[in-house]
């Protein structure tokens, strides 16, 4: 097994040919975010929220969705391709809602594919009902293993240590496991490297290494986004260095990164709602 290092320095004919190699051996799968609600408790607001510049163009992103547009909202990506749903929220604190838990059940009592929720960092006991409801796992990313550029980004809110506990207590609560990090603002090598490393050892059974794109009206919006080839080397360098062990997602599937996508080795796709699409928004 090669160290990080020597990843790191591998040429990049050899390394994307070797990340499309381990790919390929994956089955494929499509997900798609069915949003539960589009509020967040996290204040003051992270400075890149991509939600914080939804809700300046359509106010109707905020708030609780009614079970009726989730289920509606799940039909739609399901009929669009999806495999694999994840259903996310702004952060509602420790302890979730109960009717997450309604919303998850009733999701998979309706459409019996697998589940994945994304309400930031949370109890046990949260995951524990939610697991009883039927999800199937959890997305918990790191955002940054840099804690200097984690709160840079995340000045308010849970910390890079509540994250990581919240994904140890998935693992103990049966749960699959999602994480990953942003590729930005700066993030050196030897950041990242620790990062891989942490995700190594939570045993992520899915990865995503997202890059950093700004959105408009958010503090962030001048940040240059991140540079598409260091995007894919760096996801590349996650293949071969996660192994058979975990599903290698991409988050981004337009512009600049979707012509990079090829040699990332990534084997889990987004399909997103398209813009006029009533059933997601
Ligand atoms: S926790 Fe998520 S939804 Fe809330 S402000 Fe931060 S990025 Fe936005």
């Amino acid at each position: 097994m090669e160290t990080l290092p020597q990843l790191f320095s591998l040429n990049e004919a050899l390394l994307f040919e070797r990340a499309k190699t381990i790919g390929q051996k994956w089955e494929k799968s499509y997900w798609s975010p069915v949003v539960l609600n589009g509020g967040c408790k996290t204040e003051p607001k992270c400075r890149h929220c991509k939600w914080e510049s939804f809700k300046n163009s359509r106010t109707s992103f905020d708030g609780k969705r009614t079970l009726s547009q989730v289920l509606k909202c799940a039909e739609t990506m399901l009929n669009a391709g999806a495999t694999h749903l994840l259903a996310p929220s702004g952060w509602m604190g420790y302890e979730i809602p109960d009717y997450f838990c309604t919303y998850i059940q009733a999701i998979k009592d309706h459409f019996r594919v697998p589940v994945y929720g994304l309400f930031g960092s949370i109890r046990l006991s949260s995951l524990l009902k939610l697991k009883d409801a039927g999800m199937d796992g959890y997305q918990c990313g790191l955002e940054s293993p840099d804690e200097a550029i984690y709160r840079n980004f995340r000045p308010g809110g849970d910390s890079l240590g509540d994250r990581i506990n919240t994904l140890v207590n998935a693992k103990k609560a049966g749960l699959k496991i999602w994480s990953g990090f942003l590729l930005g603002f700066g993030i050196s090598d030897k950041a990242i490297m620790r990062g891989l490393k942490l995700l190594k050892e939570l045993s992520a059974d899915w990865v995503a290494i997202q890059p950093f794109v700004p959105f408009p009206d958010t503090e962030l919006q001048r940040e240059d986004p991140a540079n598409p080839y260091r995007w894919a080397r760096i996801m590349a360098i996650t293949r071969l260095y996660m192994g058979d062990e975990s599903h290698l997602v991409a988050t981004e599937n337009s512009g600049a990164y979707a012509n990079f996508m090829d040699l990332t080795g990534a084997n889990s796709f987004f399909i997103f709602p398209p813009e006029n699409n009533s059933a997601c928004r």
